[in-house]
């Protein structure tokens, strides 16, 4: 066990906490991190790093060089945060109003900064290069691709790219991660249905879009029980629907949208001609017509087999085998960590936030979502580890 590396994470468990803390009580959004940006800026160029900040939301990133040869090995962490109002009623709670971390990404922050303050101090011991990157908008699924297509994976040249995100089901103090698809890919239909409206009380002179919308979105249920195989897990799920202005006026036309989640490009594909196919054979049914609009948004994330093992072993040399999970079934959420994995090894894990003692227990986007801050001295111990020689 390389004790050494958790304890000197361990040791800095103070300091991360007052770094956490600043980072949560000022959350920004998606492509609008400009102080958070700021905030880590400082902190590495005090670590003696250059930052490389990336053109228009490309993030930042900053390149620590190990005194021994090796690989670049990326460390990936977002900083946005959700437009929800927070209400943990922590003394740290959010300052800024309508803005909440409530999905962790400034713990994502916290420990990657103190893996950079760890390995700047271990530079001797550091294998290759380390790239911090810092990623805009993971919350609506758009930074990372922006950052790669700036060139973030070039000069020098990532090899391999890690990352974590915090998990609320998982217990405090756990890790878990799986070989191959971990998350699943995020696209969103929608679908804009015309008729012809009039009055409420002769609905036999219109062409109702509500009853035409009412049923697609009853049809499109059959997708996940009857069209694609039992094994390969899918969601379907119409999630926002709009039609009508008053209770007595038929409306010209209705739209809706929803979320497909799946683990494999096929069933992807396959769900997306269906979803056309029902729409235009229920609006054939009642003789209204329709659009459907595919927005294909992230493939699932793959976990490499090789980076995934050499994470493990690593992990293994600082947690106990009790506190290290592997995964059997991936999850139906995404992340567009997926984007870095088409490009180069990619392998993301999980760090527990679970625990009922301290008060958390609620998911992730929850207004009242709170991490246990005992598990960001392990999220940089397992960063810094994965980066230092044997
Ligand atoms: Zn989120
Ligand atoms: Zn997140």
């Amino acid at each position: 066990m390389n004790t050494n590396v958790l304890e000197q994470a361990q040791a800095m468990s103070g300091e991360l906490s007052a770094i956490y803390r600043q980072l949560h009580a000022h959350p920004e959004l998606s492509f609008k991190e400009y102080n958070t940006m700021e905030y880590i800026e400082k902190f590495l160029t005090d670590l003696g790093l250059t930052v490389k900040r990336g053109d228009k939301n490309a993030g930042l990133s900053a390149v620590l060089t190990g005194g021994l040869p090796g690989k670049t090995v990326g460390i990936r962490a977002d900083i946005d945060g959700l437009p929800i109002t927070e209400e943990t009623g922590l003394e740290f709670r959010s300052q800024n109003k309508g803005a909440m971390h409530a999905c962790g990404h400034d713990s994502h922050m916290t420990m990657a900064l103190g893996a950079a303050k760890l390995l700047s101090e271990n530079k001797q011991k550091v294998r290759g290069k380390v790239k911090f990157i810092f990623q805009q908008a993971e919350e609506i699924i758009a930074g990372a691709q922006v950052m790669i297509d700036d060139g973030v994976l070039e000069n020098p040249h990532v090899d391999e790219i890690i990352a974590l995100h915090v998990v609320p089901t998982l217990e405090a103090g756990r890790m878990e991660t799986m070989n191959g698809v971990m998350l699943a890919s995020s696209d969103m239909f929608e679908i804009t249905v015309y008729g012809s409206g009039g009055h409420g009380s002769a609905p036999h002179v219109c062409v109702d879009p509500i009853i035409a919308m009412s049923n697609i979105v009853i049809a499109l249920q059959n997708i996940a029980n009857k069209k694609i195989e039992a094994v390969k897990p899918v969601v379907v799920n119409v999630c926002q629907m709009a039609a009508g202005s008053r209770y007595n006026i038929v409306p010209d036309e209705g739209y809706m949208s929803g979320t497909i989640r799946t683990h494999d490009m096929k069933v992807r594909n396959e769900v997306f001609e269906q979803i056309q196919t029902i729409a235009d054979g229920v609006c054939a049914a009642f003789g209204t017509t329709c659009k459907m609009r595919p927005v294909y948004s992230v493939q699932p994330t793959i976990n490499d087999e090789a980076i995934t093992q050499k994470l493990l072993q690593r992990t293994r040399e600082i947690l106990r085998d009790d506190q290290i999970k592997i995964r059997e079934t991936p999850y139906m959420f995404s992340e567009d960590f997926s984007c870095f994995g088409q490009h180069i090894p990619a392998s993301m894990f999980f760090l527990g936030t679970y625990n009922e003692e301290k008060g958390c227990t609620l998911p992730i986007h929850n207004s009242k979502y709170r991490i246990d801050e005992d598990i960001l001295p392990l999220g940089v111990a397992i960063f810094a580890n994965y980066c230092l020689a044997d």
